[in-house]
């Protein structure tokens, strides 16, 4: 792996791939997917620095790390949502000016017809062979943007309601009521 990380001379990315390497463990083929659909999406809606963004990953492999730990998305402060349908696709917007209901984003997805043109990438991503990341990735730097296909998206900006917390009536715990009923998910 080192070796491929010698290979990259753009000195933005390889900071990006030093912050993800320690978060991660390694760098995986699907952080480093997750971390081109990062980039991707900065330039298609032109995200600053500094500004929050929003990502739902349609998959928990490896696809959120480079979000988390370069953009502070976290499921916890409601920036990372996973909607897990076991697909190498993001949907990315940035915060909604107040009054709002839509903002734009950006969902990116991993495009078998245009990865079908690197070859041993392809075979990675369909499970037809067993490819190591060095030679994944490899084949990634190559492709760049070319093995991904977006288009843009008006996503709702969600309603907060009112929170309702409830003693339930069988363990007596406290728990955030989401309809009238008076037990906690965990009892039922
Ligand atoms: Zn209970």
């Amino acid at each position: 792996m080192n070796e491929i990380i010698n290979e990259i001379d753009d000195p933005v990315l390889m900071d990006q791939i030093e912050k993800i390497v320690p978060f991660h463990g390694y760098l995986s083929t699907g952080a480093f997917i997750g971390l081109q659909m990062l980039n991707l999406a900065r330039e298609l809606l032109d995200i600053k620095e500094d500004e929050r963004i929003f990502v739902t990953c349609e998959t928990q492999n490896c696809l959120p790390d480079p979000f988390q730990i370069l953009r502070g998305c976290t499921i916890g402060n409601k920036g990372l949502n996973i909607v897990d349908h076991g697909k190498m696709a993001v949907t990315i917007n940035k915060a909604a000016v107040p009054g709002e209901t839509f903002v734009k984003g950006v969902r990116i997805v991993l495009d078998p017809g245009k990865t079908v043109k690197y070859p041993i990438f392809h075979a990675w991503y369909m499970n037809e062979a067993k490819v190591s990341h060095e030679d994944a990735i490899r084949e990634l730097i190559k492709a760049g943007n070319d093995v991904y296909s977006w288009y843009f998206i008006d996503v709702p900006v969600p309603i907060k309601s009112k929170k309702k917390v409830a003693i339930c009536s069988s363990c007596g715990e406290s728990f955030v009521q989401e309809d009238e009923g008076n037990i906690c998910k965990g009892c039922k």
